[in-house]
């Protein structure tokens, strides 16, 4: 199984991302979890993405389509992969249809997340995640058993500095004029499937199991 979520930030790319991984054993690809790994890090691609990351920006293609050429050859990508949040420009499109010809891999399908924007904005101003594992949990849909705790692994839940109202707005902006094409790209390639990202894992979790029988 190999697939790409496109959509905008709090459509629940990563929230599904982390269900279908875990049920199909494939590997769950998060170009946001992988940066702000290397931010917390100080590697030296985190110290080159942390200001655009913090400010709601795109990291620059090249470091982006690097990172995820070395990604994908690891042996866990192997057997299959959700891509969630990348790519997210029409050039790292391009760069994934060479980087997946010269490994001949092929994806199944790419799945279009929509999501209104004010679903998308309750979302992402309740959203918190573990600062460890990157587990994700909402204040009101989907909180911790104890307050601000981790279920998973028990470290202390964090808002993401990009999650603040103004930065939100700036990723929606970003989103809609650089990221919005590629539903058009993928629909070229006849590999788009929309889903409404309106609604929680439960409701859509059947929707995703037709498509991928
Ligand atoms: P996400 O966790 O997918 O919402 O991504 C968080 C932030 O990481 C984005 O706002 C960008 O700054 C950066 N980022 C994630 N994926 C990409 C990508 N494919 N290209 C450029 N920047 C990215």
């Amino acid at each position: 199984m190999r697939l790409i979520f496109l959509g905008p930030p709090g459509a629940g790319k990563g929230t599904m991302a982390k269900v279908l991984s875990k049920r199909y054993n494939v590997a769950h690809l998060s170009t946001g979890d992988l940066l702000r790994a290397n931010i917390q890090a100080r590697t030296s691609l985190g110290k080159e993405a942390a200001s655009f990351v913090d400010n709601g920006k795109l990291v620059p293609d090249q470091l982006v389509i690097e990172m995820m050429r070395q990604r994908l050859r690891e042996k866990d990508a192997k057997p299959g992969f959700i891509l969630d949040g990348f790519p997210r420009t029409t050039e790292q499109a391009k760069a994934l249809d060479q980087l997946l010809q010269e490994e001949e891999m092929e994806v199944g399908h790419a799945i279009n997340f929509d999501a209104s924007d004010k679903k998308i904005i309750e979302r992402l101003s309740g959203r918190r995640i573990c600062g460890k594992c990157g587990a994700i949990y909402h204040l009101k849909n989907i909180p911790p058993k104890q307050p601000g705790i981790c279920d998973q692994c028990g470290s202390a839940l964090i808002q993401r500095k990009d999650d603040a109202e103004d930065t939100v707005r700036k990723r929606l902006e970003v989103y809609r004029k650089e990221t919005a094409p590629l539903i058009d790209y993928y629909e070229r390639q006849k590999l788009l499937r929309t889903v409404p990202g309106d609604l929680n894992v439960d409701e859509l979790d059947p929707i995703l199991k037709k498509i991928l029988v």
